[in-house]
This record gives structure tokens, sequence and C-alpha cells, in this order.
């Protein structure tokens, strides 16, 4: 089976305050010994899956974009050499506006990335300046119309709501504003106060002040209903394309497909074993050196359990969950092990089935969490 390959670069200029990704701004003296230890990674992946082609290419963090030009090259030209790239592969790079230069997008394009993804998440400088980005709206603009000339195409960009400060008014003028920017695809994601950041320090303090509940509702409303009927068709709780630009690479996450990830506190999934790298950069860095594979977590998913993430997963999506393929993968009857969760979520109309598959209703977007609850073993 064709598989997905996940790049990590953990560095950033400066941490978002309500970010909780394993990315780091005082690493910078780590960034060559990282890059080499990446590379010997993928060269040892290399060797595993060589026969096995690679269809989908992400490389996220952190900032991939950080990185100067020459050493994004190495990156790219040590990937080409170590798999066996599918030639219509999609192929998507994270970047933060501000950090992009011609020099940069010309490696990534000789390097066939061919898919961007712009952390922008509002067009209000001062929302920006509140969550602690480094970027300004302007910067943003120009920084997609650069990958534009450049000759990319397919380009996602972030945004927020739900963000200290930002009323519906807001949200829909970032949107009109990405939308005339003539790009493919929006992730919309709703702020959530993460453990350890400090957004969440200042929440336990009561000076974070973020949009009550009926704002929250309204912008998250505006969103899902607003994009469809402009072009940007909804396929995942947070996530709406063009026809055809949905992402390849995520789609694999949420249907249960293999990949692998290297790179530090990177995953990989080879369908009934997850795999978890080290997610300490220096340890990460001197795991590879001392020629030991950087695992730190091996995992073999009890059948219950690659149930459940196969559910929840698809449930995810738009399309939803087939019933005769999660019957098929796991040679278990559907309606045996969850009958009565079904039922449950039928009446709180929170769930539809239909010629045989499940999906979630427009309430059950919303409550996404609630459902996948449900079918979590014990
Ligand atoms: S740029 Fe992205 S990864 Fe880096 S701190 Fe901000 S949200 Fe986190």
């Amino acid at each position: 089976m064709k598989t997905g390959l996940y790049i990590h670069i953990p560095f950033c200029q400066q941490k978002c305050l309500y970010c909780d990704f394993p990315s780091y701004d005082n690493i910078t003296h780590l960034l060559q010994p990282y890059v080499a230890a990446l590379c010997q990674e993928i060269s040892g992946w290399g060797g595993v899956l060589s026969g096995t082609l690679i269809d989908t290419i992400y490389i996220g963090g952190g900032t991939p974009t950080l990185l100067p030009a020459d050493t994004l090259k190495v990156i790219l030209n040590k990937v080409h050499e170590s798999f066996s790239i599918d030639e219509a592969a999609e192929f998507s790079v994270e970047a933060n506006p501000g950090t992009t230069n011609q020099e940069k997008l010309l490696v990534l394009k000789s390097g066939g990335v061919n898919r961007i993804s712009f952390g922008v998440q509002t067009f209000s400088d001062a929302l920006l300046k509140s969550i602690g980005r480094i970027h300004s709206a302007e910067q943003a603009v120009r920084s997609v119309k650069e990958a534009q000339d450049a000759g990319f195409s397919n380009i996602n960009l972030d945004l927020m709501y739900g963000l200290p400060g930002q009323s519906c008014k807001d949200l829909e003028a970032s949107i009109q504003k990405a939308m005339k920017l003539d790009i493919t695809h929006i992730s919309a994601y709703g702020l959530k106060v993460e453990e350890g950041t400090p957004f969440a320090a200042m929440d336990q303090k009561g000076t974070l002040i973020l949009p009550d509940e009926v704002e929250d509702e309204e912008m998250y409303t505006f969103t899902t209903e607003y994009l469809p009927q402009h072009g940007f068709n909804r396929y995942e709780i947070s996530n709406f394309s063009k026809a055809g630009y949905e992402c390849r690479h995520n789609l694999k996450y949420w249907r249960y497909q293999p990949y692998i990830g290297v790179g530090a506190a990177a995953h990989s999934f080879l369908q009934k074993e997850r795999l978890s790298n080290i997610s300490s950069v220096p340890q990460y860095i001197k795991c590879i050196q001392s020629g030991k594979p950087p695992i730190e977590l091996r995992e073999n998913l009890s059948t219950k359990v690659a149930m459940a993430e196969y559910i929840f997963l698809a449930l995810r999506t738009v399309q939803g969950l087939s019933i005769l393929e999660f019957q098929e993968l796991f040679k278990r009857g559907f309606y045996l092990e969850y009958g009565d969760i079904v039922s449950e979520l039928l009446q709180k109309k929170l769930i539809a089935v239909k010629e045989n598959r499940i999906k979630l209703t427009v309430l059950g977007m919303k409550y996404g969490n609630v459902v996948f609850r449900e079918f979590l073993p014990e």
C-alpha cells in the first residue's frame, strides 16, 4: 500500500501564546545537528520502505520555512534520494508568513513541493499580536502572493476563531480576505486553551478574556456555513477546500492509512502498530548520533483500540464511516459491537445512517468529541 511521509521541523522564531505543539524558539543552535539527524532517519526509513511508494509528503512543524534555503534543499534532496515517490504525490510544506522568500520558494518548488500551508490565523493585526504571532496581515498577503508568483497554485490558509477579543465581524473580514487571495483550501480551528501554554496561565489568572459561548457559536456557525456557500466544501470537521483540493496527506490520517513520521516527536502508523519518536530535540539528536532508532514508544494497538480509532477518525470526515469497510478490516460485526451506541447517538441526532455509512449530522460535527468519546474502550 502507498504510504504517507511526515517530516517534523521543531523550530519557531517565537512561541505563539496558545501553542502546545512540539516546537521551540530557543534551540536554533541545534538546527544543523537536527537536520543531520533527520537526514539519517530519512535514509534509514528509505531502506526499510524500499519498494513502497510514497504518495503524500508533509513537512510540518514548527516552522519549516524558518530553515535557510540551502538547508531546505538538503532535506528535500535526502527525501528524493531515499524514497520512491509517486509521480502524482501531494507534497505540502507548512510556512509562516514572513519566513518565506523567493529563494526558499524556488528551492521548495524545484524540490517537488506542490502545496503550501500558511499559518495565517487572522488578518487582524491586533489579534495577531494578541496571540503572539510574528507576522502582520500585510505580510501574510505578501507571502501568499509571492508563493503564487513562484508557481504554487495549491495553497491552504490556517485560520482561527474564538481568539481573545475577536468578534464575528473580525472573523468574517478574515475569511473574506482569505478568499480574495485565490487559495484552494482553508483549515479553520477554534482556539483551545491547552495546558502548559501562556494562555493557560493567563486563563488561570483570569486575564485571558475569550469570546463567550454565544459569540463562539456564532463564529463556528458563520465559518461552517459561509465557506461551503462560497465554493469551499467542508470535507472534515475543520477543513474546507475547493473541489479536488482536499489535503490527501491529512485524509490518510482520517482514513486509517499508513504513514511514517520522521523527526523529533513524529509518529508513524503502520496500521496495527504505532511508533512515537523521542520528543526532546537534544535527545532525538543524541539517539540518532549513537546509531539507535529514535523511537520512544512502540504500541501494538489492541483490536478494541484500533476499532475505536478507526471509527472516530472516519467520523471526522464528511464521508463518514463505511460499515462494510470496517467489517472487512476488523472481521467483526459493526452493530454487534456498537449497536447500542449507534441507537443512542441516532436518538440524540448526532449521527445519521445511510447506505451502510455512518456520518455525523450538522449537530454531530459541532459536538464531535461527545460522539467520539462514546466509541472509546473503557
Ligand atoms: S508558529 Fe505554529 S508551531 Fe510555531 S509556535 Fe506558533 S503555532 Fe506553534
